[in-house]
């Protein structure tokens, strides 16, 4: 779901000249619903950190199969179908003017947030105009200037009031969505690292040893090779082994095209199991993979394979746990598995940890919760002084989604918090909620 702006107003009024303004660079122009021959002009619109679609009625000046009258009436009716807000657009130095006014009458009729925008109010020729525009019972006008940019903050302001409420109506329906998803949800796994860690190894050994297997139908597709299978009742999905079917190529090679088949398999796992090799601990492409895989926002598993080979295991497996903790700091408490996918041994662990991590990575944690959470925190940690000496304040919390858990927080000035608060915060809300090892991502939002 796209937030739907509409600019509409009769013809001159200044609609074009807001709608480049606010237009970003893909511009398009959409056909129109067979039958009716005018164009819709469409784009992806922006306004500061507000995004948008962006639509408005071109082309009206030039129909001619019906009077002016009801080609408005028509133009605003769509427009109002499938906007989220409209932009109602008047011309303060020509005054109100009937066609305005049989605008008007639509938009009042609909239900549609409307925000009324007197154009060409810069200097003192508006004024008048905009006063008359109160009269037309659709709350308090703007001041607008499209030319010049006056008014701008202001149609800011209404805009990201009428987005929030917009956003906390959908996102109830996500949630509802991400539940109902949950129930017959297939954790999607991929097993990525660098070639002769032991990958095909393992996944053998995990196939041929889950006794929930519920026969796995290997899908040979062009890219990929997919596995399914039940682990505990839960159905899981092997995604994107590419990499094993890269054996003959050059082995320098091999070592980039790992990395590269990592970041793919990536995009469509929920859990990536990155496979190290006890003997040689983490290296630097190991690392980058994990971090690839936070910032894409799955849940990350890290095996230490191999663990027959070397003479202490409990030591390699404290080296890696170790290098995680300084190379990634920002996620404490990724989980790591060490086994065996020769001999077996503590292969069982594996699934379970993935299925672990999968269940942090969908959490969601009841709003009531957060918010006493986050008044215990930021009182005994008071967040740092933001702009001109004022402190930030944190006025309330929400988590619009999971997978990964993706929290809103809603503050006075949400460009000024520092990064270690928000590690502060983070560390506090791991801890607390018990989310160890998966990425948290943060919003900071001004309140409604
Ligand atoms: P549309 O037909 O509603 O799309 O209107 P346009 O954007 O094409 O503008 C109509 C005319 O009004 C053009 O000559 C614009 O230059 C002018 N115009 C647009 N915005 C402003 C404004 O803020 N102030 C003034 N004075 N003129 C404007
Ligand atoms: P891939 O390239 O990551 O798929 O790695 P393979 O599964 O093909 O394994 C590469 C080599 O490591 C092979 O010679 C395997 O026999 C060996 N290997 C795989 N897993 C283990 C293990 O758990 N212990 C030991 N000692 N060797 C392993």
């Amino acid at each position: 779901m796209t937030f739907t702006v509409a600019v509409v107003g009769r013809p001159n009024v200044g609609k074009s000249t807001l709608f480049n303004r606010l237009a970003g660079k893909r511009l398009a122009l959409v056909d129109d619903t067979p039958g009716v021959t005018r164009d819709r002009r469409e784009a992806d619109g922006k306004l500061f950190d507000l995004t948008f679609r962006l639509v408005d009625t071109a082309g009206l000046e030039e129909a001619d199969h019906a009077s002016l009258a009801s080609r408005m009436r028509e133009q605003s009716q769509r427009a109002v179908e499938e906007a989220d807000v409209v932009l109602f657009m008047l011309d303060a130095r020509a005054g109100i003017t009937p066609s305005d006014e049989l605008f008007a009458d639509e938009l009042r009729k609909s239900d549609r947030p409307v925000i009324v925008l007197t154009n060409k109010c810069e200097g003192s020729a508006g004024e008048a105009g905009f006063y008359e525009a109160y009269e037309l019972g659709l709350g308090e006008p703007v001041a607008f200037s499209g030319e010049h940019g006056h008014g701008i903050d202001e149609l800011y302001d209404r805009l990201h009031a009428i987005h929030e409420a917009w956003r906390e109506a959908h996102d109830a329906e996500d949630v509802e969505a991400d539940s109902e998803e949950a129930g017959q949800d297939v954790v999607q796994l991929a097993v990525v690292g660098r070639p002769n860690v032991g990958k095909s190894t393992l996944i053998n050994r995990l196939l041929g040893e889950d006794r929930l297997l519920t026969g796995p139908e290997a899908g040979l597709t062009r890219d990929a090779i997919r596995v399914d299978w039940h682990h505990k009742g839960q159905p899981m999905r092997l995604v994107d082994t590419a990499g094993q079917r890269r054996r003959a190529r050059v082995q320098d090679k091999l070592e980039q095209l790992a990395v590269q088949d990592a970041l793919h398999a990536i995009n469509f796992a929920h859990v990536v199991a990155l496979v190290a090799d006890a003997t040689e601990g983490l290296d630097r492409q190991d690392l980058h993979i994990a971090q690839s895989v936070i910032e894409e926002g799955r849940a990350l598993v890290v095996v230490v394979n191999k663990i027959d080979a070397v003479a202490d295991a409990d030591a390699a497996l404290r080296a890696v746990r170790d290098r995680l903790k300084t190379s990634l700091p920002q996620v404490r408490g990724v989980p790591v598995v060490s086994l065996s996918g020769l001999t077996g041994r503590n292969v069982e662990t594996l699934l379970d940890a993935v299925l672990r991590a999968y269940k942090i990575w969908t959490t969601k944690v009841a709003t009531p919760d957060l918010n006493q959470w986050l008044s215990e925190v930021t009182a005994s940690h008071p967040p740092p002084r933001g702009r001109y000496g004022k402190r930030i304040r944190f006025k309330y919390i929400t988590q619009p989604k999971a997978r990964p858990p993706t929290f809103t927080l809603f503050c006075s000035q949400p460009t000024e918090v520092p990064g270690s608060y928000t590690r502060y915060l983070e560390n506090e809300l791991r801890h607390d909620f018990d989310l160890p090892g998966t990425p948290i991502r943060f919003i900071y939002k001004r309140p409604k």
